[in-house]
């Protein structure tokens, strides 16, 4: 059945992180309002900072969305420029009545969007629904203020509920063309991407939840088994919606929920307190005695291209220059590592980590680094520092993770493979020894954290000293 109604304004569905066509709320509204032009803006400012990879993970998405658009007989409209300048053009051209969108919560969607939205004068900009189940600001607590710890946000996640997947048929919207540029060529890249759009993030999620789902649970926090659903760089730019993932999960598999839960817990943080971006969520961390200068720097690069010496490390950022993901056990250790043995600023790590993530999201990236280094909502304590070879040994046993990204050391046994300096011999030749000492540099992070405190303390002192009225005498 079409929807043409002879007189219909055309309306303008303006693409954004929602680059799918099915389970489309927004596409629903554009299709119930007039004939849709569907847009895509490059915007220079998300281009600088999308990172290589990310980006040439974007125009395949997009070329996936071009080539679903064609099979109905549209085209996908894309535009370089400020959202602000283009998309009131493509009205103007389009003689469109409306603009629709998935809203955007993040600290630079929101200010765009009001400054597009005040470009547009009387043209409406409507959002219907967003890249999450529950939209970040729904789930508060009683008085209103944002949940800082998971479980709570978890139940009250659970208990609000979302609405059911909302199936769209391409074939019944009215679809209308308007000029644009070619999608350009993905930059040169050497990481090795995997398939894009939203007939990929359906075969993907059919094979999980086919394969792996049941041992989710027992298999995810194991870099070796490939038990997790890699779905995070679909959910990155919605060619799948969470809700879509959702509604085919049982009673059963709680552990799944609960991950999809942390994507919306810290969607929800950053939507609340648009500074934990930046600034550290407990502010008394913000103290924290970093090392800076040219020794940082070189303790940096080695960490950043695998070769600190610690093999779990080394596999895990290696990972992340061969294919823009890693595990997520290993953006743990290797995240704790920077900042715990290495002393250096959690914000230089989620940069990097942005730089290479083909998945890279303000929220989770940001606030999983933040947890690591202790200054989360819901954190690890500063204290609480991971061992890189127990880590080793309890999630990687068998070492196949390690012998997958550090060739170097494939012709190891197990119980060398985490410790090759150990052996007498010493760490294979090519490979390096460890830069730092975990036990020496533990004991620097702890004598770090403890003089925080301790001038945290007299901080708190003087504050008060300062504020108690003067004596009479
Ligand atoms: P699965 O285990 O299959 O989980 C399913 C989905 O749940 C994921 O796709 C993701 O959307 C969500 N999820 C799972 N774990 C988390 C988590 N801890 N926090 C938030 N969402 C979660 N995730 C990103 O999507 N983008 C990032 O930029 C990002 N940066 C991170 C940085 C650090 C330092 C840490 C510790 C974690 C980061 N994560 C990030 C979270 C997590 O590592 C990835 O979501 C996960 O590894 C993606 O793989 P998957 O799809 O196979 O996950």
């Amino acid at each position: 059945m079409s929807h043409t109604v002879i007189g219909r304004r055309p309306v303008v569905l303006w693409f954004r992180r929602d680059l799918r066509l099915d389970d489309h709320p927004a596409l629903l509204a554009a299709a119930r309002q007039g004939p849709v032009v569907a847009l895509f803006v490059l915007d220079d400012a998300l281009l600088l900072t999308a990172g290589q990879p990310r980006l040439a993970y974007l125009l395949r998405t997009l070329r996936a969305l071009e080539r679903q658009l064609g099979a109905h007989g549209a085209t996908l409209t894309l535009r370089r420029g400020r959202p602000e300048q283009v998309v009131p053009s493509v009205v103007a051209d389009a003689g469109a009545a409306a603009v629709h969108i998935s809203a955007d919560f993040t600290p630079y969607g929101t200010a765009r969007d009001q400054r597009v939205a005040a470009a547009l004068g009387e043209v409406p900009l409507v959002a219907t629904g967003s890249p999450y189940a529950i939209a970040p600001d729904r789930v508060r607590r009683p008085n209103g203020d944002a949940y800082q710890v998971f479980t709570a946000f978890y139940r009250s996640w659970l208990a609000n509920g979302w609405n059911a997947a909302a199936h769209s048929d391409p074939n019944a919207v009215e679809w209308r063309t308007i000029g644009g540029e070619p999608i350009p060529d993905d930059p040169p890249i050497t990481t090795t991407l995997p398939d894009a759009g939203e007939l990929a993030a359906r075969r993907a999620w059919a094979q999980f939840r086919g394969d792996r789902l049941t041992t989710y649970a027992d298999r995810r926090d194991h870099p070796a088994l490939d038990g997790t659903s890699r779905m995070s760089p679909f959910l990155k730019f919605g060619a799948i919606h969470p809700r879509t993932l959702l509604a085919d999960l049982g009673a059963d598999d709680d552990a799944f929920r609960r991950q999809l839960a942390w994507r919306e817990f810290y969607a929800s943080v950053l939507c609340h307190i648009p500074s934990t971006a930046r600034a550290c969520v407990r502010p008394c961390m913000e103290g924290m005695d970093y090392d800076s200068g040219p020794h940082a720097d070189t303790r940096f690069a080695l960490w950043s291209t695998g070769r600190t010496g610690y093999p779990i490390v080394d596999a895990g950022m290696r990972q992340l220059l061969a294919e823009g993901w890693m595990h997520n056990r290993a953006r743990m250790i290797t995240a704790s590592f920077l900042v715990k043995d290495l002393h250096i600023d959690w914000t230089r790590g989620a940069r990097h980590f942005m730089d290479h993530l083909i998945d890279g999201d303000l929220a989770s990236n940001q606030h999983g680094w933040q947890w690591t280094a202790g200054t989360g909502t819901d954190a690890a304590p500063y204290f609480r520092i991971f061992n890189p070879m127990s880590q080793s040994q309890r999630f990687d046993p068998d070492g196949n993770y390690i012998r997958r990204w550090v060739p170097e050391l494939a012709a190891l046994p197990g119980n060398e493979i985490h410790e090759p300096w150990r052996r007498p011999q010493g760490a294979p030749p090519g490979y390096p020894e460890p830069i730092v000492d975990h036990r020496d540099e533990r004991a620097d992070a702890l004598a770090r954290y403890h003089l925080l405190r301790s001038e945290g303390q007299h901080a708190a002192h003087r504050r008060e000293a300062a504020t108690r009225p003067a004596d009479p005498r």
